[in-house]
């Protein structure tokens, strides 16, 4: 007999993965409340609280009645609050009416996609990927086409990767710089490099910049928007969430072709309308007023991201790129794949995952979930000392 979710479910949703990072989360979680000593470094979110004055301005729109409705596509101060900020720090000029504004980074991804792909598509995602885009892209209809990078190419997509792939059903290219999971950073000749293979093809390019914000040393991340020739193939994707520790507020915004953001604010007008109004508030606090807090939070996040690298590379059977930006690290764990620790054989990153998580306590995200099975993902939005903890954890767990 069938089970209710194979008699009914639609082929969409089967094939579909529930999202791994959520799962470990929330077994991490449910071991604290039972008590357990965990050191979570699974999170995708600072640690560090949102802002005072972002606080503030929700404070004031909710006692000022700001509680109705808005535009379906965000409020014209938040607009022009996005459009200054992709002046600002992007060199990106947008106008008012490209700009949409979701429920979150995730949103704004899910209404591209869905707008621009339907069955007979190919999207091209490099891997490691963040979670989420191949699962939005199936359930668009669409097919991911997987391109798997390498350590040694500190997990960056090559120009001959990306022409090797490209098929006459190639509709989109994702890029995601800074990176989650591997906390890379595409050059601009890397990025100028990758759109030449692009140009006069038809292709467009979801340039997913949540984290442009955060990022390390000298590198400074490059938008595929600012080339001329591909400006109206090249949509942008980001939000408040890991800039101004809001992940819960739920704003994200995307810039792109005219036709595309109307299209984005049709299916948001039948799905969830608009976001959430006293969130919006916040994020114009948030884009326009002080930013020495990005700073000093970037300068903090550099020195957990130095401690890890050297901590983690000192670790027999671990080997790690340097990540540029971001807050995660992304360990290859090949070293102690197929040694038994605790009477388990290490098969792939889900073992090591659990090994670390039920016998040292120690949340981690296995690899498989960003199409990486030999890599660890180690968020290192916890304080110092959480570091050292879990580093410490283990590197006994692997004695
Ligand atoms: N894009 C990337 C690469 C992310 O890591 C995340 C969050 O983890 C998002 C988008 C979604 O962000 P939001 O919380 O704004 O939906």
């Amino acid at each position: 007999m069938l089970h209710p979710e194979e008699k009914y479910l639609t082929r969409r949703v089967l094939s579909m993965q529930e999202s791994q990072t959520m799962r470990i989360s929330n077994l991490a979680n449910k071991m604290k409340a039972e008590g357990n000593d965990i050191v979570s470094l699974s999170a995708g979110e600072p640690d560090f609280p949102t802002p005072e004055n972002v606080t503030q301005a929700a404070i004031d729109a909710i006692n000022a009645g700001f509680t109705r409705y808005t535009a379906n596509s965000g409020i014209p101060e938040l607009k022009k609050a996005i459009v200054e900020k992709f002046r600002r720090e992007n060199a990106l000029e947008f106008k008012e009416n490209q700009i949409i504004v979701s429920n979150g980074g995730k949103q704004t991804l899910a209404n591209t996609f869905l707008a621009l792909c339907q069955e007979g598509d190919e999207v091209i995602v490099p891997a490691p990927y963040w979670v989420s885009f191949p699962e939005m892209v199936r359930l668009a209809g669409a097919t991911p086409v997987i391109v798997h990078t390498t350590l040694e190419a500190e997990y960056k997509m090559t120009p001959a990767q990306l022409e090797e792939v490209i098929t006459p059903n190639t509709k989109i290219l994702v890029l995601n710089s800074p990176s989650n999971p591997t906390g890379a950073v595409y050059t601009e000749a890397e990025v100028r490099a990758l759109m030449a293979v692009l140009e006069g093809r038809e292709i467009f390019v979801i340039s997913d910049e949540m984290y442009d914000m955060i990022v390390y040393g000298d590198i400074r991340p490059f938008s595929p928007a600012r080339i001329p020739a591909m400006k109206e193939w090249v949509i942008v994707s980001n939000g408040v969430s890991k800039t101004y520790a809001m992940t819960g507020w739920r704003i994200g915004y995307l810039a792109g072709p005219k036709w595309l953001i109307d299209a984005c604010d049709k299916i948001q007008s039948q799905t969830t309308s608009n976001a959430n109004a006293i969130a919006q508030k916040a994020a114009v606090a948030a884009l326009t007023g002080d930013q020495s807090i990005v700073e000093e939070r970037r300068v903090e996040f550099q020195k957990r991201r130095d401690y890890m690298y050297q901590a983690l590379n000192s670790i027999p059977g671990f080997k790690t790129a340097l990540p540029q930006g971001a807050f995660y690290i992304f360990p290859d764990i090949s070293g102690v794949l197929g040694q038994t620790f605790n009477g388990v054989v290490m098969k792939d990153s889900a073992d090591v995952a659990e090994y670390l998580l039920k016998v040292h306590h120690v949340a981690t995200v296995p690899g498989d979930a960003f199409g990486a099975p030999e890599n660890l993902r180690l968020s290192y939005a916890a304080s110092i000392t959480s570091l050292e903890e879990a580093v410490n954890r283990i590197r006994r767990a692997f004695k």
